[in-house]
């Protein structure tokens, strides 16, 4: 694309008035007729754009081999700085807007920290500036960007015009072939990396493959509005029709939940940003554009907004936005299959994450998760290697990026170089020699130096991982998580499909003792169809044991499954989320009656519950005299201790299981279990992390659960382990941390010192 010759254009000398609305359509209604006249040149834009806007310059810079960006076109600033004015990403305002993929409005750009100067470009005499990315599909072709000599702030109006004009600039530059996106050469194709957190362990090599980012727009401007408004009429119609459809399924007869769906229809509705879509669509944008553009600057304000309750609400919002887009054909559905593929996600559920398996991804990196949420756990399940990722990922990503992601150094690459594919290879290799190593542990009792007996179970929900009883030579299963097989079944199955479920459940642990946990649905674990609570806090919401209890029909029926598919084995049932005694009696007293109906009946019934919610500490006396055995749910254990929602990934390292406040919890309900006889369990996920276990092991914890790819190294660390010399230790750590932060560094190099295969 050719940039105009000399004479460089002079400033636009005019006093700034407030762009009208009416700007901005004039501004689209220009760049149509250009675009459709297929003249349009860069230079004509930089030069469309300043007068539109009223500023003194405008700049494009578009990205170039080697993580550069070369100013391409500019009105206002110095004509012989184009081709030649080049900055590296993330150098100077260009660089950052283009490497966060941030918005930049800056009344005093050159006082900015970072801010670089260029003398060729003549732009000392310009005080504020306003940069906007320019992105096709994920990638960053470039930046635009407008300055003023005055020192000012633009307003919404102006910013939002600029990002509309960055997604027109997008397309031009694609379609014009000034960026060949495709090109090996553009930065884009060098190797990104993304850190996080991981959740489940693993490497896996393939394509990316990113859901949920809209997909390239193929029609921008549109000279028709009112045939858009049509459209979009339309798309709104079908979205409602699927939520009526959400509405019926989910509410029969009616009843509380159809209000609150009804109310997130009319917030969804309601709510400025649907007049704002058809404000956009009369300025000359398409439909889908339109929505689009409005979908961005909500996420602009998202970012900001720290209160949960309004986030919560756009979120609402930023869903119908998702419906909508679908509906007008700006967002894909799902591929049929992803077989070998990482997949990269903003949000993602156990159910979802079922469903992504089936389809044969290699691995999943997710932007916002938490280890112990139930993505987290779904994939420790399957042992597919999982990863939460920093936030940008999923934007930036482009489908087919080769990529590797690694859930044991907790990094995203995307176009990893040879050498690092070589040095992922060899560690690959290293894991199988590991592997070789710990399944030697296989079959050695879990003994510790000092000879404390311990008894290492599973964590389980799917039929799959039943294969783990042998595999890891697992003392039984500690936890059987009902509700996974619900949700991969997509539906609760009825009393017949459940009693088959768990009959095979205990033929395959052949006498080994299994602990089945009803239902424990809701909150994250939502079967298909149903609408995502719209509760403020889901996970201390109408969920798990308090629907069963509310509703008994389910429970009972589940319990007379558990009943049936015993044929008169012993059995052991546990409760979730019990919050109080009385709750607990009332499940147990339903177990009961269902137990006097069956026959032949269980050789022996135990009836136990989780430890999840902290009120049940202050109730261990009632608790003890009742429940027959006791098993502590550390996931939500601590994030209503820690008042820190699992699935939140900023507080993912904040409070630690490893901390002063928890082990004196635990050591205080091991004494009390003790005294009372009630056998003691931790089935969190924390009981999966050699430290962690060990350190619960010391306390006197003798049985832990978890999943099945835990066992081994957690045995490993056990059996070298002598408790009676970490006790004194621990003690120590304990009172050192008692400010309640982590102890987990300290006691790693004890460990480390100790040869323990920490
Ligand atoms: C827990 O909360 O620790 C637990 C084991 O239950 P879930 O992770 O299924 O909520
Ligand atoms: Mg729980």
């Amino acid at each position: 694309m050719a940039q105009e010759a000399d004479p460089p254009p002079p400033p636009p000398k005019r006093r700034r008035r407030k762009p009208k609305l009416g700007d901005t359509r004039q501004l689209f209604a220009r760049l149509r007729e250009q675009l459709a006249a297929g003249t349009a040149s860069l230079a004509d834009l930089a030069k469309l754009v300043a007068e539109g806007l009223e500023v003194d310059a405008s700049v494009i810079y578009v990205t170039r081999p080697g993580e550069l960006l070369e100013l391409a076109a500019t009105w206002g600033l110095n004509i012989g700085a184009v081709g030649h004015t080049r900055l590296r990403l993330g150098e100077g305002i260009i660089g950052i807007t283009a490497s966060s993929g941030d918005i930049m409005n800056l009344a005093d750009a050159q006082n900015h920290p970072r801010y670089v100067y260029r003398a060729e470009t003549g732009e000392e005499a310009m005080a504020s500036m306003l940069a906007v990315p320019v992105k096709r599909a994920g990638r960053t072709l470039g930046v635009i960007g407008v300055m003023s000599k005055e020192a000012r702030t633009y307003t919404t109006v102006e910013v939002e015009s600029l990002a509309t004009v960055a997604m027109l600039l997008a397309e031009i530059l694609a379609k014009a072939g000034a960026i060949d996106v495709s090109d090996e050469g553009f930065s884009e194709t060098l190797p990104r990396r993304y850190g996080g957190h991981v959740l489940s362990g693993g490497i896996a090599r393939g394509k990316i493959l990113p859901y949920g980012a809209a997909a390239p727009i193929a029609r921008l401007l549109t000279d028709d509005p009112e045939t858009e408004l049509k459209r979009l009429d339309e798309a709104v119609e079908t979205a409602n029709k699927h939520l009526d459809g959400l509405i019926a399924a989910n509410t029969p007869g009616g009843s509380a939940s159809r209000d609150v769906l009804e109310a997130y229809r009319m917030l969804a509705q309601s709510s400025g940003w649907l007049s704002q879509v058809r404000e956009a669509i009369n300025d000359g944008l398409t439909a889908e554009t339109a929505v689009d553009k409005v979908a961005r600057s909500l996420r602009e304000r998202m970012r900001r907004i720290t209160d949960p309750y309004l986030r919560e609400r756009l979120a609402d919002i930023e869903d119908m936005i998702g419906r909508l887009m679908v509906a007008l054909g700006g967002m894909a559905p799902k591929p049929e299959r992803a077989d070998g593929m990482i997949l990269l996600v903003r949000r993602l559920g156990p159910a979802d994450l079922l469903d992504w398996h089936t389809r044969g991804i290699a691995g999943v990196a997710i932007e916002e998760a938490s280890q112990s949420g139930h993505a987290a756990i779904m994939a420790r399940a399957l042992g597919l290697p999982a990863l939460q990722v920093d936030r940008g990922a999923v934007e930036n990503a482009q489908e087919d990026d080769d990529a590797l992601l690694d859930a044991e150094g907790a990094t995203l690459i995307l176009h990893p170089e040879p050498e690092v594919i070589a040095v992922y290879d060899r560690a690959l290799e290293s894991r199988s020699q590991r592997a070789a190593t710990l399944a030697s542990y296989r079959d050695r009792p879990a003994i510790t130096k000092d000879g404390t007996e311990l008894k290492l179970m599973l964590n389980v929900g799917l039929a799959l991982e039943l294969d783990q009883l042998e595999r890891t030579g697992a003392d039984g299963i500690g936890l059987y998580r009902t509700e996974i097989a619900a949700l991969a079944a997509g539906g609760i199955p009825d009393i017949a499909g459940q009693a088959a479920e768990y009959g095979r459940v205990l033929d395959r642990a052949n006498g080994r003792p299994v602990q089945f946990r009803t239902l424990d649905l809701g909150a994250d674990k939502l079967l298909p169809g149903e609408p995502a609570p719209t509760e403020e806090n889901p996970a201390m919401g109408w969920r798990s044991l308090r629907v069963a209890l509310d509703r008994p029909a389910i429970l009972r029926r589940q319990l007379r499954a558990l009943l049936l598919g015993a044929q008169g084995r012993p059995l052991s049932i546990m409760f979730p989320m019990v919050a109080t005694v009385e709750e607990f009696r009332t499940a147990r007293d339903l177990l009961e009656a269902e137990a006097a109906r069956i026959r032949p009946a269980p050789e022996r019934l135990d009836a136990g519950t989780m430890l999840e919610v902290p009120a049940l500490l202050f109730q261990l006396p009632g608790l003890l005299a009742e429940a027959d055995f006791i098993s502590v749910g550390t996931n939500d254990l601590l994030q209503f201790l820690f008042a820190a929602d699992r699935g939140t990934p900023e507080l993912a390292d904040r409070y630690d299981t490893l901390s002063a406040p928890v082990l004196e919890l635990l050591e205080k309900l091991v004494t009390y279990c003790q005294e009372a006889g009630v056998p003691l369990s931790i089935c969190g996920e924390a009981a999966g992390r050699p430290l962690d276990a060990l350190a619960f092991a010391a306390l006197g914890v003798t049985t832990l659960s978890m999943s099945g790819n835990a066992i081994l190294p957690v045995k490993s660390v056990l059996v070298e382990a002598d408790l009676t010399a970490l006790r004194p230790v621990l003690r120590e750590l304990r009172r050192a941390g008692a400010a309640g932060g982590s102890i987990r560094e300290p006691l790693a190099v004890w460990a480390r010192e100790h040869n323990l295969p920490i």
